[in-house]
């Protein structure tokens, strides 16, 4: 990083902070252009305000599900609604309002065995808006035919928030950034484009038609609907941790260096960054990483090898930078939206599981940052699926970056940098998964971050799916996981990813937590 853009960082901090409810929603919801200027999100001052508004009363502890539309049709809504008050103590639905992905929507995944509950077939997802659109909000976006096909009619907004609020449930949308490039006409025109030229599976932060098209369903959903809330996961790290194949995921050369696209090549080039430097890094870094993964330790070692390409191209970390101070930006967008649309719903986010495995990633997640622009964070403290994901990130890094280390000892520099001590070994990790201290740990450094400014509402894992031989959720780990969260200071849970893959035994485990607490 060079002087100017230390000396532009430290202007745009201060500027953030001074910008803080100076700019009206409505610029927000125009498509404001924030561009040139990463740091100065202009969302509204709220922190307190909102800490007042989702205190829970009488202590009683916000218990939200993550659910897809599929599950209603199949078991009925109301059936769907009372089991799970009946077995999880639910009185938060996140129904699943728009994805292209099977981790938010449709049944179990195929080759998992079926949950005691639902219809006992796999189905396919094609995926989209799981809620009618109302063709006024997209008038102006170039996506606008988007509408999942596979349940008809059906409206998971529509259909489910009355009947949830007549059992006295909040009703708070979720969405994700899972999408179907093929299924969506003029999907090219917001995506992300990598540093070869190829266009990605995702959007890009910076482009405005991508911010116009989030904005405009942000818009419809809490214009047209009695909603609480809405939470969105931006499940991506950015080129750099892509490039260095710091993820859970197959190992392999990555295929997202994203994102190198004109809006992001004038954004950086505003911000001081050399933008040719910042694409000739990232080849030369590709290029290390395939010569990493398959050839022997070079004459230098791995890791300084490593940090003499980062001498050499600062513009790496200035380019990720850029890229994650850009996702933040979209937070702070879509904050704003959803409160010009409501100004009383809470808007949360979803932090992946990646939080709790990669120093690289937590480095980049600021939890006192993005409290500016959060009434809620959900951080991921999957335990249980944590064993087979660990495990394999510990795989993935140790082939790249830290080849001069055993998995083993890999491992245990983790357990080190982030905080968890005394959790298994490499060979028992993916079958016993990691502890309820491991949520607990999660839990409240996240509650330390913010300071009480917002609460924290921890992810739990209830049958995320993993291998057959590995870590399976049972119900004393969803009911440990449920108390080890509270303990830890957090005012709510939000099981997950959904409930169509859940089995209800397990389900129960997190009613039974609340009904110990509440005893
Ligand atoms: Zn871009």
């Amino acid at each position: 990083m060079d002087d100017s853009e230390e000396k532009g960082s430290e202007n745009s901090r201060r500027t953030f902070l001074k910008g803080i409810s100076a700019v009206p929603f409505t610029a927000l919801a125009a498509g404001w252009n924030l561009a040139g200027t990463p740091a100065t999100l202009p969302v509204p001052a709220r922190k307190d305000q909102a800490a007042e508004k989702t205190k829970p009363s009488n202590d009683k502890k916000f218990v939200a599900i993550q659910i897809g539309a599929r599950s209603f049709v199949d078991e009925g809504v109301d059936k769907c609604l009372d089991t799970l008050q009946e077995k999880g103590a639910v009185n938060v639905l996140m129904p699943t309002v728009f994805t292209y992905g099977r981790g938010l929507a449709g049944r179990q995944v195929p080759g998992q065995p079926l949950p005691d509950h639902g219809v006992q077939e796999y189905d396919e997802v094609h995926g989209g808006s799981y809620t009618k659109l109302h063709p006024e909000f997209y008038a102006n976006s170039v996506i606008k035919d988007f509408r999942a096909p596979e349940l008809g009619e059906f409206d998971i907004l529509a259909d489910v928030t009355p009947r949830a609020k007549a059992k006295g449930m909040q009703v708070y949308c979720l969405f994700e950034e899972a999408y179907n490039t093929r299924l969506i006409p003029n999907f090219e025109k917001i995506a992300e484009v990598d540093v070869y030229g190829r266009i990605g599976g995702s959007t890009c932060h910076n482009n405005p038609e991508a911010r116009l098209f989030l904005t405009s369903m942000v818009k419809d959903w809490l214009t047209n609907n009695d909603l609480d809330g809405m939470m969105w996961e931006s499940e991506r790290q950015g080129p750099l941790n892509n490039t260095l194949g710091a993820h859970f995921g197959r190992i392999g050369r990555s295929r997202s260096i994203n994102c190198f696209c004109t809006h992001c090549l004038r954004k950086g080039k505003e911000t001081g960054i050399n933008v040719e430097r910042a694409r000739e890094g990232y080849l030369a870094l590709d290029r290390w990483v395939e010569s990493s993964l398959g050839s022997a330790r070079p004459n230098d070692g791995t890791f300084v090898s490593l940090w003499g390409l980062f001498l050499e191209y600062p513009e790496l970390l200035a380019w990720q930078r850029l890229w994650f101070r850009s996702q933040e930006e979209m937070y702070g967008l879509l904050y704003g939206t959803a409160k010009e649309a409501n100004p009383k719903a809470q808007v949360g986010w979803h932090i992946m599981h990646l939080v709790t495995m990669s120093p690289f990633y937590r480095a980049e997640q600021d939890y006192a940052r993005l409290a500016h622009f959060a009434d809620f964070i959900k951080p991921c403290p999957y335990n249980n699926c944590a064993g087979p994901r660990f495990a394999q990130y510990i795989r993935n890094v140790q082939s790249i970056v830290f080849r001069d280390f055993t998995p083993e000892e890999v491992l245990e520099l983790h357990y080190k940098l982030l905080g968890n001590e005394g959790e298994p070994n490499l060979d028992k990790l993916p079958t016993t998964g990691l502890s309820a201290g491991y949520v607990a740990r999660e839990t409240r450094r996240t509650v330390d971050d913010v300071q009480g400014a917002i609460p924290i509402y921890p992810g739990i894992d209830i049958d995320i799916p993993t291998g057959l031989n590995e870590k399976r959720t049972q119900p004393s780990d969803v009911k440990a996981a449920v108390l080890a969260a509270f303990k830890a200071g957090a005012p709510g849970v939000v099981l997950s990813r959904k409930y169509a893959e859940m089995k209800l035994t397990n389900l129960a485990g997190a009613g039974d937590a609340l009904r110990e607490t509440s005893a």
